[in-house]
C-alpha cells in the first residue's frame, strides 16, 4: 500500500509536490498557533518554577499566561482584539486571509501579515524539500527539521529566545537518524553536534571576557549543535559564515527599510536556522563549487 502511493509519487512528481504543498500550508498555519502560543506556555512555566522558588505571586507579562487549560489546541482561535470565535472556513490557509481582505469578520481590525506569510514560507519551504529528496524518508525528516526550524524563528523573533523543548528533541533526533544513517553517519552527527556547541560557546566567552557584553544565548549554541548533528561538522564553517553573511543582509535590509535601531538586540537564531538549513540541503554543492573555483 505504502510502496504503491510512493510508487505512484515517483512517477507523477508533480502531484506529489502538490500534495505536499497544500499539506504544508495547513501546517504553516498550526505553526502560526505555536509561534503565538508557545511563548505564553513557556511564561507559565518560567513563572511556575518562579513562585515555587521564592515563594511569592509572580505577575503575567503576557495575556493567557493565567488562563485555565490554555494550550496549543485550546482555546479555539479568536481575534486576538475582539475575542471573535474564527470560523474553519475563516482558517483556511492563506485563502480565507485574501477572502477577508486581511481583516477580522467581527470588528474589521487588520489580521496580522505574519499569518498568510508563515503559511507560505512554510509551503514553500517543505515543498523545497520534497523536491530535493522526492518521496522518501529522507523527505520527511527534512521536512520535520524544516517546520522546527520556522517554528523556532518565529518564537526567537519574537521573545528572543530559542526553546530548550524544541532545540533538544531535534538534536536528539538528528542523533537518531545518523543510526540509520540517514544523512551523516554517528561519529560526524556526535561530533557535528558537540563541535556546534563549543564553536558558538567559546565565541560568547571570548566576546564576553572581551566587551563584556552578551553577544548571543545559549539557545544559539544548542541551535547550532542540533545543525550539526544532522549535517556534520564539516558544514559549521560554512553555517558561520552564511549566518553571519544573512545576518548582515537582512539586518541592513531592516534598518534601511524600518530605520530599525542599530543597538536594538537582534536574534541570531533565525540566521543560524537559515543557514543551517541551506547547508543541510546544499552544503556539499556550495562547498564543492566553492573549492573548484580555487
Ligand atoms: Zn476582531
Amino acid at each position: 500500500m505504502l510502496l504503491d502511493i510512493i510508487h505512484g509519487f515517483e512517477q507523477n512528481p508533480f502531484f506529489f509536490y502538490t500534495i505536499v504543498f497544500i499539506f504544508a500550508l495547513c501546517v504553516g498555519s498550526f505553526l502560526n498557533v505555536v509561534i503565538h502560543r508557545f511563548p505564553i506556555m513557556m511564561e507559565r512555566e518560567f513563572k511556575e518554577s518562579c513562585e515555587d522558588y521564592f515563594g511569592t505571586e509572580c505577575p503575567a507579562q503576557q495575556s493567557g499566561v493565567d488562563q485555565e487549560g490554555f494550550n496549543l489546541i485550546k482555546p479555539a482561535s479568536c481575534c486576538p482584539h475582539c475575542g471573535h470565535s474564527i470560523k474553519p472556513w475563516q482558517n483556511i490557509p492563506v485563502l480565507s486571509y485574501l477572502m477577508l481582505r486581511g481583516r477580522c469578520k467581527g470588528c474589521k481590525s487588520k489580521i496580522s501579515l505574519q499569518y498568510p506569510a508563515v503559511e507560505l514560507l512554510t509551503a514553500a519551504l517543505v515543498t523545497v524539500t520534497a523536491i530535493e529528496f522526492g518521496p522518501s524518508w529522507g523527505f520527511l525528516a527534512a521536512a520535520v527539521l524544516t517546520l522546527y526550524l520556522i517554528a523556532m524563528s518565529g518564537i526567537d523573533i519574537k521573545i528572543q529566545m530559542l526553546p530548550d523543548a524544541m532545540t533538544l528533541p531535534l538534536l536528539w533526533l538528528g542523533l537518531l537518524l545518523s543510526l540509520k544513517p540517514l544523512f551523516v553517519d554517528p561519529s560526524q552527527a556526535i561530533l557535528g553536534a558537540t563541535l556546534g556547541y563549543l564553536s558558538l560557546w567559546s565565541v560568547y566567552w571570548l566576546f564576553k571576557l572581551v566587551t563584556g557584553k552578551e553577544g548571543m544565548g545559549y539557545g544559539d549554541f544548542k541551535l547550532l549543535a542540533l545543525i550539526g548533528a544532522w549535517t556534520g561538522p564539516s558544514m559549521l564553517p560554512l553555517v558561520i559564515v552564511l549566518s553571519a553573511m544573512s545576518g548582515a543582509i537582512l539586518g541592513l535590509g531592516l534598518i534601511l527599510i524600518q530605520g530599525r535601531d542599530k543597538a536594538q538586540p537582534m536574534p541570531f537564531g533565525p540566521y543560524l536556522a537559515i543557514a543551517g538549513w541551506i547547508a543541510f540541503l546544499w552544503g556539499d554543492r556550495i562547498m564543492d563549487s566553492y573549492l573548484a573555483t580555487f
